[in-house]
């Protein structure tokens, strides 16, 4: 990833930034924003303790530094679940100012209307951001352990096939900053989910006889499986967990959630 400053500091795929005539993404960290105490700063969640003033500034700020109003976006309320609606132009304006309107339920977007950015949010889950410049269309998942079990960015790739006719080879995809292999602890019970669907030899790592899940390269492979080609694939390669000064970490203790957003020029 690289880090570019224009009133934030926002973090940007190299690989979807060679299509940047198509489309825009970018990842926030926890900087530039005014939420305090554990939300602090730019915490884009819509959070119980965090006033939804503080939200909505922060969210402001965000969509003035891409080129974009706070209303031409939509957010989801996640909830672990594989659910990747399509977004139509109606829909612009959803889970912005409130999550009473939100898409619930949602733990991923896909669209092909310009100008209307399609926003996931977390702390250690994986944010992951689809283009296809062919057919031009877009997409967001949101994968912690349990839609990266479930293999959401599948489902979400099935979706933009009957959707867009998108073919899975054009597809150019970023999976965003998480808890990554150094750091994501899981137990017992969610490497008996792990073994459901995959092979826990790949995407688990044994040290100091604890297991950590590798979130980056199982959904790699579920990306891969679905014939994303892999020179496609960008891994920002950043654990929250570890990184936690400039990203929201859950682990950590942090409440506020980063952003992952992509919309088409
Ligand atoms: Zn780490």
């Amino acid at each position: 990833m690289k880090r570019l400053d224009k009133d934030l500091p926002l973090y940007y795929f190299q690989n979807l930034m060679n299509f940047s005539h198509l489309g825009t993404h970018f990842v926030t960290s926890r900087h530039g924003g005014v939420s305090s105490d554990s939300y602090k700063s730019l915490n884009m969640g819509m959070m119980q303790d965090d006033p939804v003033d503080n939200v909505m500034e922060n969210r402001n700020k965000v969509a003035k530094a891409v080129g974009l109003n706070a209303n031409d976006f939509v957010y989801p309320v996640q909830v672990h679940g594989t659910h990747v609606p399509r977004v139509y132009e109606i829909d612009r304006g959803k889970g912005c100012h409130s999550i009473s309107d939100a898409f619930a339920d949602t733990d991923g977007f896909i669209t092909n209307v310009p100008r209307l950015c399609l926003m996931t949010l977390a702390a250690d889950c994986v944010p992951i951001v689809f283009l296809d410049p062919v057919e031009k269309a877009i997409g967001v998942a949101h994968a912690g352990w349990k839609g990266t079990v479930l293999k959401i960015p599948a489902v979400l790739i099935d979706n933009m096939k009957s959707e867009f006719g998108t073919n899975p080879a054009n597809l150019i995809v970023g999976i965003g900053p998480s808890g990554g292999p150094c750091c994501y602890e899981v137990g017992n019970d969610v490497v008996e989910e792990i073994a459901v669907h995959f092979n826990p030899s790949q995407v688990t790592v044994q040290r100091d006889g604890k297991t950590y899940f590798d979130m980056w390269k199982a959904n790699w492979l579920t990306l891969t499986e679905s014939r994303v080609k892999q020179e496609n694939i960008e891994i920002a390669g950043i654990c929250t967990i570890t990184d936690n000064h400039t990203f929201f970490s859950a682990r950590r203790g942090d409440n506020g959630r980063f952003a992952a957003g992509i919309f088409l020029v």
